[in-house]
């Protein structure tokens, strides 16, 4: 049984859908997001009171006590309960226009709430034909695979096979709401409940107490050859110089390392960014003030890192610098080898750079000097007390 609650009354009568099974007076239930226990006192349908019903029906019932509850609460058997996890296998159907891209986040939203989700590892394509399974990086319009997702807060839910209608979801566009996928969970991911926080005695604060720093995390976003790197090595020259603990991040540098495995397909470039995102999260954790050089083109995932960090954590540095410049100064001869063709999604030329909109900084180096911009940016960070 599976009772989804769509209105409250003010005297606690719940109104809402009996998806699944039968439901009689005197049965024990539990309220499955927060496992609080009663039991069914009255059932109300079609203005006539009644010992039982079946679904789908849509009901009023009446529990035998008041319970904080909100609508989306599923109400479910006591000894027979959906599932609560944060991670799970699903089979997706991929509606959007833009392909589908692991690592992004997307609103997913189920019969009982909402959340952001993300797919954290797409397992294979199902062929639409035949039903094989036909290894994938991504999903076009009208395409199907199986994948795992990670949400950022568990939800309630079912797998498939015990309970269509509680397995079923939706991904949205977090910016405009457009559906972009319909999904159905096929199960939770055992390590989901199974892998812990582990909570430390040594903590963040006492991390950067040692080092007499705020730690915070100066995220230098631009086309190639905008001067992140040259500016960002300019800041943690002066960092170091005033005794702080920085640690300059640069997009090449990780790429020939942690990243080696990735290209720079939309879908490599989303997954570039988020393992950068978590691991200056670490750093963050660490005490240090983390300087990241990276051309990060698309805003989903800076406002991704963004929203892995507290407000005046993140400081969001737009180096703005027009393409025609960025062609002339050329230091590493990539827009030559561009023009020629010889480099394959190249930012600017065939990807698209998505400049910010409201950065903490924004840095015109086409009117200031490196070292005028790298001054600037020490200048923010004694303001803001770091
Ligand atoms: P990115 O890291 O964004 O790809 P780089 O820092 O590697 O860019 O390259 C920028 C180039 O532009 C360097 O050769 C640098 O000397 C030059 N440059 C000229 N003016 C500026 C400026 N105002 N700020 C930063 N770099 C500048």
């Amino acid at each position: 049984m599976r009772f989804h609650v769509t209105a409250i009354s003010a005297s606690n009568q719940l109104r809402g859908d009996l998806l699944t099974g039968d439901l009689h007076t005197g049965d024990r239930i539990v309220i499955a997001t927060s496992g609080q226990l009663s039991q069914v006192r009255n059932i109300f349908s079609e203005g006539e009171t009644r010992d039982s019903a079946a679904g789908p029906a849509t009901l009023t019932i009446e529990l035998t006590d008041m319970l904080p509850l909100s609508v989306g609460n599923i109400i479910a058997p006591a000894d027979a309960r959906p599932e609560v996890a944060d991670q799970f296998e699903a089979k997706l159907n991929w509606q959007g226009r833009d392909e589908l891209l692991p690592g992004r986040s997307y609103q997913l939203v189920t019969v009982n709430g909402n959340t952001i989700a993300s797919i954290s590892k797409l397992k294979y394509r199902l062929d639409q034909a035949s039903g094989q399974h036909i290894a994938a990086n991504t999903l076009q319009t009208g395409e199907s695979g199986i994948c795992n997702m990670a949400l950022t807060a568990a939800i309630v839910f079912d797998p498939v096979a015990v309970n269509p209608e509680t397995s079923k979801f939706e991904l949205l566009d977090k910016r405009t709401g457009a559906t972009l996928a319909k999904g159905e969970i096929q199960h939770g991911l055992r390590r989901a409940s199974n892998v812990h926080w582990q909570a430390l005695d040594v903590d963040k604060l006492s991390r950067a107490a040692i080092k007499q720093q705020t730690p915070c995390v100066l995220w230098l976003t631009g086309l190639s050859a905008s001067g992140k790197s040259t500016i960002a090595n300019l800041v943690e020259k002066k960092l170091v110089a005033d005794s702080k603990h920085p640690y300059l991040l640069d997009g090449d540098n990780v790429r020939h390392g942690l990243n080696k495995d990735l290209g720079f397909t939309d879908a490599d470039r989303v997954e570039n960014i988020r393992r950068v995102a978590e691991m200056a999260k670490l750093m963050l954790d660490a005490g240090l003030i983390v300087i990241i050089s990276f051309i990060s083109p698309f805003k989903a995932e800076r406002e991704m890192a963004r929203s892995l960090f507290a407000e005046d954590e993140f400081v969001e540095i737009f180096i703005d610098t027009s393409l025609e410049v960025c062609e002339q100064r050329d230091p590493k001869g990539l827009y030559k080898k561009a023009r020629r063709g010889e480099i394959k999604n190249f930012t600017g030329f065939d990807s698209p750079y998505e400049p910010p909109l409201n950065p903490e900084l924004h840095i015109d180096t086409e009117s200031v000097s490196a070292e005028q911009a790298a001054d600037t940016i020490i200048a923010h960070l004694n303001a803001a007390g770091k």
